[in-house]
Parts: structure tokens; sequence; C-alpha cells
């Protein structure tokens, strides 16, 4: 039987999320109303992590947060080029160069112990992405950045709802988001991530210096608090009366985004739970198969699964292409996480040479994201996996 077309993800919307947006249209307020800090406060709340501020998408946040550390021109960012482009592209923003530091085999993370290599007198931030939603080792890279007095943001875009833990504490498990090892960490509502608001995205903080820019950079770089203000406060002359202190941009979420994403919140241990589940029966169904490795949760992690990384055994490499259009055909919504940021044109033009980080490279030409989202049904799951064994059995 061909089913309905199976994408590698997708959102989980239900009548109380649908009625909830339609609360906010009804009302007076759609965009800048209360729904915005609401939102923020369950966030930071479910994290735990002292502040929130939701942004107009991911990538938004990414922009936000390398301003507030002050990343500019001349600086250098250290991530993974195994990662969505605006990782690297939110460092271009500010003019400053993303430097990409070769990933661990298993998880696809940046590999804690090539970071110190790369540091240079002009390194301002690590930037770990938590790929697929398994968190990195930010014990580890804490370390690392404490000792060269960096700064952390971790993109955790993936792994909202992820947790991980500490060797000298192993019975405490600590939110991703909740900061306790990053100085900002970044998630996305884009519709394949942990929850969506359509687009939508958010920076958490415990620093309250760096809330305040955060604030203000959300807003065209305005604030409307008089205990911000630079001008004499005896000669406040109304009170209409902002002031404009850096050039920041629009990048406001709705109060309709900030309501589904509160309904969504609710439900986002659900959703964990139930990728939880679809991946345990992956790993069961494709146990010691002879095509493909899985992927894997290292002990200090659990992560938010937000995707079901494959990667071909070497047999199989070269007929990647062949056994992807295969899935597609099938049904399939396959996809391919990620291309190497430094091997776009874009960034070829900038100057980076291919060949920089092998094992990324590798990564790539190995990993084939299959179908994971909350919403799929055990028969969806039994498909997927029939036909993956299917294909690859006549490949
Ligand atoms: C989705 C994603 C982003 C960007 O988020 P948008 O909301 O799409 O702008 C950034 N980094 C990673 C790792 C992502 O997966």
């Amino acid at each position: 039987m061909q089913r309905n077309y199976l994408p590698y993800g997708r959102q989980w919307i239900d009548e109380k999320d649908i009625e909830e947006v339609v609360k906010v249209l009804k009302s007076d307020w759609i965009t800048q109303g209360s729904k915005v800090s609401e939102f923020e406060k369950e966030l930071a709340k479910y994290c735990g992590a002292k502040y929130a501020m939701v942004f107009s998408s991911g990538t938004a946040a990414l922009h936000a947060a390398y301003f507030v550390m002050g990343i500019k021109e001349g600086d250098e960012i250290i991530t993974s080029p195994i990662t969505f482009l605006s990782t690297a592209n939110a460092a271009l923003f500010l003019h400053a160069r993303p430097v990409f530091v070769d990933i661990e085999e298993d998880t696809g993370n940046i590999n804690p112990d090539l970071i110190e290599k790369a540091i240079t007198g002009k390194t301002r931030a690590i930037v770990p992405v938590d790929y697929g939603g398994h968190p990195v080792d930010l014990e580890k890279i804490a370390r690392i950045a404490k000792k060269h007095n960096l700064a952390i943001i971790e993109d955790a875009c993936h792994a909202l709802g992820a947790e991980y833990r500490c060797e000298s504490q192993l019975d405490r498990w600590i939110k991703v988001g909740s900061c306790a090892h990053s100085d900002m960490t970044v998630f996305s509502f884009h519709p394949v991530k942990s929850i969506t608001t359509g687009e939508g995205g958010a920076v958490l903080t415990n620093n309250e210096e760096y809330y305040k820019k955060l604030v203000m950079f959300r807003q065209h770089g305005v604030t409307k608090d008089k205990a911000e203000f630079k001008i004499d406060l005896g000669s406040i002359p109304g009170d209409w009366y902002y002031e404009m202190q850096l050039l920041g941009y629009n990048y406001r979420l709705t109060d309709m985004q900030c309501a589904l994403g509160m309904s969504q919140l609710k439900k986002l241990d659900k959703f964990i739970q139930r990728r939880r589940k679809i991946a345990q029966i992956y790993k069961e169904a494709f146990k010691d198969n002879d095509f493909f490795d899985l992927p894997v949760e290292r002990h200090y992690a659990k992560s938010s699964w937000h995707l079901y990384p494959i990667k071909l055994k070497s047999k199989y490499k070269d007929k990647k292409g062949k056994i992807f259009t295969k899935l597609r055909k099938k049904g399939l919504g396959v996809q391919v996480h990620y291309i190497p940021i430094y091997w776009q044109p874009y960034y070829q033009r900038l100057g980076y040479k291919k060949g920089i980080c092998p094992y990324a490279e590798e990564f790539y030409r190995r990993q084939i994201s299959i179908p994971l989202y909350q919403s799929m049904e055990r028969e969806d799951v039994e498909y997927v996996i029939d036909t993956i064994l299917k294909v690859f059995k006549e490949t």
C-alpha cells in the first residue's frame, strides 16, 4: 500500500492550538500584546533560565545573540560545518568570520577535543550545535571557554526539550536552554522543530545585561525604559519619549504566534516522548542491519530526536543518490543534514577550502534523515521501516 507522503519532520497542530490563535485574532492586540511576554515566561520556566526573548525566527535570534555578545568585524566564532546555514551566516551579518571545527563521528556534533587548536586572538565565542537534538558535551566545552575567556552561544534549534548531565553529578539532568553552561542558548520554532509558531525563535539567558540589549535589538534599538535613558531624566520632554541607542531590527514575533507557541509548549514533553518512542522502534527494527549505521545517544545525553540520521555503510556510500531518489519515489520525504557549510559557493568565494573538516565531509557523504515526528502513526513507522529495508536490499 502506498501511504501518503511522509516528510522527515512536520508539525502537530490540534484543535486547542487553533482555538488559542483564534482567541488572539478576535482580541485587540494581534501583535505587541501580552501573549509575547506570557510565552517568554513559560519558555524560560520550562528551560530553567532567568530570561527568554522570542524573535521572528531562529536566524533572527542567532543574529541577536551574536550582536549582544559584541561580535563585530574582524572577530571569529567557532562552530561546526554540519549545521543549518544560519549558524554561520549570522556571524557574516556582523562581518565576523565563522571558523569551522570538525565533528565527532557518532553524534555529528562539534568535536570538543579539536576546539582549542582553532582558537586565535580573534576568537570571541564558541557556537556548538546540538545536531539532530543530541546535546553537545557542554561541560567539556564550558571548560575550554572558561580557560580562554570565550563566550558560549549554544545553537539549540534542534534541541528544545533535550537534556544532558555532568560527569560530576550524574543524577541531575539539566534542560537544554537553562544556560547552566552557556551565555545564551538559541531555539527555532520552525514547523520541523520540537514546537512551532510557524516561523519563530528565541534566545535564553541568565544575564540581565544581555537581556536588556536583546530587548532593544529586537525593536529598532529602541528603549522606553526610563532607567536606561541617556538623557538627563529632568529634561524628559513627555510620555511619548523613547531613545534609539543601537542599530536594531524589527525581529518581533506576533501575539498570534506566541499563543500558538504557548499551546504547543504544553505538549512539548508529550512530543519528545513520542519521538523517543519512534527512535526506539527504529533502533530495534534496524539493529545489526548491513546497510547503514544508526544514531547514538551518549550516556550524558537525552536527545530531543529532532532528526533520525542514518549513515550509509561504506559500500553504499556511492549509491546514496540512487537510494535517496528511490525512497522519495516511495513517499518518504528523506533529507540530507547537512551539506558542509563551507562547500557552499558563497563560502567558497570567501576563501574557505574544501577538505578542512574531513569527518564532516564523510558524514555528509553517508548521512540521510528518515521520517521522525510526533504525529507519525504506528503504520507510518512500519511503512518507513519496510520501505527502507526493501530499497536497500534491491540496490
Ligand atoms: C532551524 C535552524 C536554524 C534557523 O532557524 P529558523 O527559525 O529557520 O530561522 C538555525 N540553526 C539550526 C541548527 C537550525 O536547525
